[in-house]
C-alpha cells in the first residue's frame, strides 16, 4: 500500500464522458493496488448546457474564467494536479493552467505518446469543430511529436460534431451514426491515415476498435490511465 496523488478532475463536459473517466479510473487503481482500492479524486462538475452556449456563441474568454474558478476550487480543495475532461476545452488550456499553481495533464500529451509508440507518424483526428479546426489540438501533436494529423472535409467534420453536440452529450447512441462516423473513418484512412484519434471524450460511446480498419486512439482511456500513472507513481 503506497500513498497517491489526488487528481482534480475538471468534468461535466460532458458528464457522459466524466462518468467513464471516474470508472476508467477507479479500475485501474483497483487494478494496480488491490480489490478494495480506489482513486482519491476531486470531481468539478458543470452544467453543460452553460458551456456549450458559451462554446457556441464564442465566449471563450468567459469559459477561461468558469474554467480558471473550477481550478482555483480544486486546488483549495487539495487536488495535486489537474485532469481536463474534454479535448474542447483544451482550447483553454494555457489559461486554466495560468490561474492555477497545480500542473494540468494535457489530454494531448497521452495520445501523442502512444501514437509515437504505436509507431504511427499520420493521423485523422475525429473531434468538435473546435477541435478538428483549431490549431491547439493538432498543433501540440504535431510540434510535440512529430505526426501528421489530417481532418475530414467540410461536410464530415460538420456531421462529427452534430452527432456530438446532438447525439452523444445526451446520452443518445444511435445506430445510423455509427455508420456514418465508419464512413468518415474510412474516408480518412483512403487519404493516408494510419491511426485515428477519438478526440472527444463521447466519441468512445459510439465507435471503438471494431469500427476502424486502423489502431484508434480512445482519448478518454489514455487521458484517464495516464492519470493514474500520474497519482501512482
Ligand atoms: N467532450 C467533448 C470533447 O472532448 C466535447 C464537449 C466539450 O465541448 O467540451 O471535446
Amino acid at each position: 500500500m503506497g500513498d497517491q496523488a489526488t487528481i482534480g478532475l475538471i468534468g461535466g463536459m460532458s458528464w457522459e464522458s466524466s462518468a467513464h473517466y471516474y470508472r476508467l479510473i477507479n479500475e485501474a487503481v483497483r487494478a494496480r493496488r488491490g480489490p478494495t482500492a480506489s482513486a482519491r479524486c476531486l470531481l468539478w462538475s458543470f452544467d453543460f448546457s452553460e458551456i456549450e452556449a458559451l462554446q457556441h456563441a464564442g465566449r471563450w474568454d468567459e469559459l477561461a474564467e468558469r474554467l480558471a474558478d473550477a481550478g482555483k476550487a480544486l486546488e483549495r480543495g487539495g487536488a495535486d494536479f489537474l485532469v481536463l475532461c474534454t479535448n474542447t476545452m483544451h482550447r483553454l488550456a494555457s489559461e486554466l493552467q495560468a490561474a492555477v499553481d497545480l500542473p494540468l495533464l494535457h489530454i494531448a500529451d497521452p495520445t501523442g505518446e502512444a501514437i509515437q509508440a504505436a509507431g504511427l507518424r499520420k493521423v485523422g483526428l475525429l473531434g468538435t469543430a473546435f477541435t478538428m479546426e483549431h490549431a491547439f489540438y493538432r498543433g501540440r501533436l504535431e510540434e510535440r511529436f512529430g505526426l501528421e494529423v489530417v481532418v475530414p472535409d467540410a461536410d464530415d467534420r460538420a456531421l462529427v460534431h452534430r452527432v456530438i453536440y446532438e447525439e452523444l452529450v445526451a446520452g443518445v447512441v444511435r445506430e445510423e451514426s455509427r455508420h456514418a462516423y465508419r464512413e468518415v473513418i474510412a474516408r480518412l484512412v483512403a487519404a493516408g491515415a494510419e491511426g485515428i484519434i477519438l478526440g472527444c471524450t463521447e466519441i468512445m460511446l459510439l465507435v471503438g476498435t471494431d469500427d476502424s480498419p486502423v489502431l484508434v486512439f480512445d482519448t478518454t482511456t489514455l487521458h484517464a490511465l495516464a492519470a493514474v500513472e500520474r497519482a501512482l507513481g
